[in-house]
């Protein structure tokens, strides 16, 4: 028998859950305070990252985003605050950069890229819609030695976690990506990653869930619960109550605020970016990023779009013009024949990722609320672990077997 399914967030996280729990036979309603056309899961960058599989909250990156927090065009901002749950978090954030904890969260972090990029594909391949789902890998291109030296030992470690990538001169660059004059010193390609178009796929899937009989209710926000015996059995908004059988947290950056209601701790901070679209030929057939600049760069749909910034400022989606301008001039230093218009930079977007302290997503059963689950906190891969988190919910839900031990994602987890 089908359970009653109300899923917060409509995002890429959302969509994916509501596409797994109808397969199982669920009752679906996806509820959102907005109208499903904007935000972190509509200007992302597309990739699918078999290859992002060091967590932000590493070694290097305290002394890093120290340094970077003085430069306003630095690819990295933390906005300091005396905010208990920002001080928290960026407690919690430090006791994870060290190399035994990466260490561990490597593998988890692969393996849940795979197991998704896998289910992106036999989705593709099923009749259910059709997507543009581009197997090219990607490009970790560097200008500099030593960030050459750097991106050496993070290969070192993807072949032996059995990721396939190779070293690229700057000549056999050229001879995989012909139409691009590039100015950096080499890349490492890794052939594991994928790419999409998000928005296509966002307004695909939505049809299709339609389709099939997902209830939407947009422009409505949730505001709060009511609990009964350890039950979330009403969920609130202005206007009406909504009776629920199981209800599945996926609000994005917005999920700890939910959270809180129920008295439940989930740390969170946005990590705001941006990006824009360059319509115009650019002659780029594979996606990059450009590593010293952190810039992302995607051959989509009749577009390239170019991505990059991790701002930690809190919840506010307010465009840097500034740091949009880092985004542009980084490209135009690595793609020598680029040339960004003024109207692409003044049409950029921005968008939140929701970021755990230690760079793990939130995938697993409250211990608190009996019938409440929470997907969330996948950062920069959000996008990347969309089916990956879809089907493991609909697999707690269902309670069958787990595709993936999903220890590491407890939202209960102690950092
Ligand atoms: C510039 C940029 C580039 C990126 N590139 C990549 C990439 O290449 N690959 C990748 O894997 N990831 C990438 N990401 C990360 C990825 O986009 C996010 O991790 C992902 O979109 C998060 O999806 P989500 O569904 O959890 O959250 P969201 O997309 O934020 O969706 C959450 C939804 O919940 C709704 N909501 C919130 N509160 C309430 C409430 N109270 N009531 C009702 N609804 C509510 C919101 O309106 C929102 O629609 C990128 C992000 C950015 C910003």
């Amino acid at each position: 028998m089908g359970k009653k399914c109300l899923i917060i967030g409509g995002g890429i996280i959302g969509l994916n859950i509501a596409y797994y729990l109808l397969k199982e036979g669920h009752e679906v309603t996806v509820i959102d305070k907005g109208d499903l056309t904007s935000g972190a899961s509509y200007i992302n960058a597309g990739y699918i990252t078999p290859s992002h599989f060091i967590p932000l909250s590493s070694p290097g990156i305290i002394t890093k985003g120290l340094k970077w927090m003085l430069n306003s065009n630095s690819p990295f901002y933390v906005k300091p605050r005396l905010n208990s749950d920002f001080l928290n978090w960026a407690w919690n954030f430090k006791k994870s950069a060290n190399q035994t904890k990466v260490d561990k969260a490597i593998p988890a972090i692969k393996n849940i890229n795979l197991f998704s990029r896998d289910l992106y594909q036999s989705m593709q391949g099923s009749a259910d819609f059709d997507f543009e789902f581009d197997r090219k890998g990607i490009l970790m291109c560097y200008k500099l030695e030593e960030t050459g030296h750097e991106e050496g030992k993070v290969a070192e470690i993807a072949l032996k976690e059995g990721l396939n990538v190779k070293h690229l001169s700057r000549e056999e660059l050229k001879s995989i990506e012909p139409n691009v004059d590039f100015d950096v010193m080499g890349a490492y390609f890794y052939d594991t990653d994928a790419h999409m178009t998000p928005d296509d796929f966002m307004r695909d899937m939505i049809a299709f869930l339609k389709k099939k009989g997902v209830k939407f209710i947009v422009s409505e926000e949730v505001e709060d619960f009511k609990i009964i015996n350890g039950r979330i059995e009403v969920v609130k908004t202005k206007t009406r109550e909504i009776l629920v059988e199981e209800v599945i947290l996926a609000a994005g950056t917005w999920t700890s605020k939910l959270a809180k209601k129920l008295a439940i701790p989930i740390p969170l901070e946005a990590g705001k970016g941006y990006s824009f679209n360059v319509k115009k030929e650019t002659g780029i057939s594979i996606p990059a990023v450009l590593v010293e600049a952190r810039v992302a760069v995607t051959p989509m749909n009749g577009f390239t779009r170019f991505a990059g910034t991790m701002e930690l400022s809190g919840i506010n989606e307010c465009i840097s013009k500034k740091r949009v301008e880092a985004i542009v001039n980084a490209a135009e230093s690595y793609y020598k024949d680029l040339k960004i218009d003024i109207e692409v930079i003044n049409n950029a977007k921005s968008g939140l990722r929701p970021c755990s302290p230690d760079g793990l997503p939130y995938i697993g059963r409250s211990n608190t609320v009996k019938n409440l689950v929470f997907a969330t906190g996948h950062a920069m891969m959000g996008w990347s672990l969309g089916p990956a988190t879809g089907k493991l919910v609909s697999e707690i839900i269902s309670e069958t077997k787990l595709s993936l031990d999903i220890n590491p994602f407890s939202p209960d987890r102690k950092f």
